[in-house]
């Protein structure tokens, strides 16, 4: 059996998406012993099938709007700690039908020193969007200058590359099968036959959280939904922002590439998907055509069906949980928006036991076990 050196905390991170991964990132950067495992290659989870625009825009209530604009936050300050190139700072456009809706939201935001105007789109056409079609110039438009996109899958590599080279060792294509939990810490059994002893473990399986907190008799309730995206090849630069519209979500995905989403297609996605040939793959770019006729001649290079993970009420279920003794979890949609920030607040309370009033009202322990705690 494998274990850490003694007089420093050894914690078993699973899940290397953008959560798992930054958990273990600041763990290490922490001084912790971290072991990071993922049956699969970090970042190839939900992560590399999400729209991965980070921002507070329509999150509520407050408390939770104020933990994802702290996520926002968080993605700047990690890039000047640990550089690279996936924070995308482009700023979002947002036209909806409902006009006095859409002022209404920006007056809120902006009531909450959140960064919002109101456009006409021909002020959008002339500074902003030169090639998007709006109903007429008159058009109300929201701009979000401090959004941004990330590029999830990149920033997942990069966090376990930083953790790796302050100590952390990274086991990916080896699924975990089992936890014990003991008096003194936790066994994780592996795939492979390995067993790996830790003092804590944290479960960031995203969509498969339900699954892993079942080895150690926690009923996580999680609910989980199919999304698409669909990636087209464009010639030119023909999209500077992320821009939200009653019929197409789309957004720049590094150069000569778009990426397109509506949740009215995601709705309608059949158990047998067709990938690339899909008919709803076709049927986003027509719509994306729409608003953006320069997309004319795009063509579909990728899909990725992707599963949200999102805990029973929706919010972040994050911590300790007071039954199960050495288990925490870091499980929550909008986890591109928060995974840095999920990274930093837990492993503060993992190494001090101090938890932060901004995640204290999104707390595992919220979702109550139904049994205290049985080994597989
Ligand atoms: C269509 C779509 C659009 C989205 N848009 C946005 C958005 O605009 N903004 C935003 O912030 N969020 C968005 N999200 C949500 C966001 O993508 C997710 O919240 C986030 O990616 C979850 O990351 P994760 O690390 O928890 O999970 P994952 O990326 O799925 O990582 C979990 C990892 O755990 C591993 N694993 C699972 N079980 C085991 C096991 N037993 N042993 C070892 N490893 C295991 C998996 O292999 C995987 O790598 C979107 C999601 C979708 C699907």
């Amino acid at each position: 059996m494998e274990s850490g050196s003694e007089g420093t905390m050894d914690v078993a991170v699973i899940g290397a998406g953008i959560v798992g991964s930054s958990v273990a990132y600041r763990l290490s950067e922490e001084g912790a012993e971290v072991v990071l495992i993922d049956g699969a290659e970090p970042g190839s989870g939900t992560t590399s099938t999400s729209f991965a625009w980070v921002n507070a825009n329509n999150k509520l209530p407050r408390n939770y709007f104020e933990l994802n604009v702290a996520g926002m936050r968080e993605h700047q300050r990690l890039r000047d700690e640990i550089g690279g190139c996936w924070l995308h700072s482009t700023g979002n456009l947002i036209w909806a039908r409902d006009q006095e809706d859409l002022e209404s939201r920006v007056e809120r935001l902006r009531s909450w020193s959140y960064a919002a105007e109101i456009l006409p789109a021909s002020t959008v056409n002339e500074k902003l969007e030169p090639g998007a079609i709006f109903p007429n110039s008159e058009t109300r438009v929201a701009h979000f200058p401090e959004e941004s996109w990330v590029d999830a899958p990149a920033l997942s590599r990069t966090l376990v590359e930083a953790a790796v080279r302050n100590g952390a060792r990274a086991l990916v294509g080896n699924e975990v099968r089992g936890i014990e939990v003991v008096d003194d810490g936790v066994t994780l059994r592996l795939k492979n036959g390995d067993a790996i002893r830790a003092d804590a473990v944290v479960n960031a399986t995203g969509a498969r959280a339900a699954s892993v907190a079942e080895m150690v008799g926690r009923e996580l309730p999680l609910d989980v939904f199919p999304g698409l995206l669909v990636r087209v090849a464009v010639s030119g630069e023909p999209l500077h922002h992320l821009m939200h519209t009653p019929r197409i979500n789309v957004r720049p995905d590094g150069p000569g590439y778009i990426l397109l989403h509506h949740d009215s297609v995601d709705e309608r996605l059949p158990g047998d998907f067709g990938g690339a040939e899909d008919p709803l793959c076709g049927e986003l770019l027509k719509r994306a055509q729409s608003l953006l006729p320069a997309l004319e001649r795009a063509e579909v290079v990728e899909a990725r069906f992707g599963m949200r993970p999102v805990p029973a009420d929706g919010h972040s279920c994050v911590g300790a949980l007071s039954a199960i003794l050495g288990y925490y979890e870091a499980v929550t949609h909008s986890g591109v928006t928060l995974g840095p920030l999920i990274g930093r607040l837990l492993s503060r309370e993992i190494l001090t036991g101090e938890v932060d009033p901004l995640i204290a009202p999104f707390r595992a322990d919220r979702f109550p076990s139904t049994q205290a705690y049985s080994s597989t």
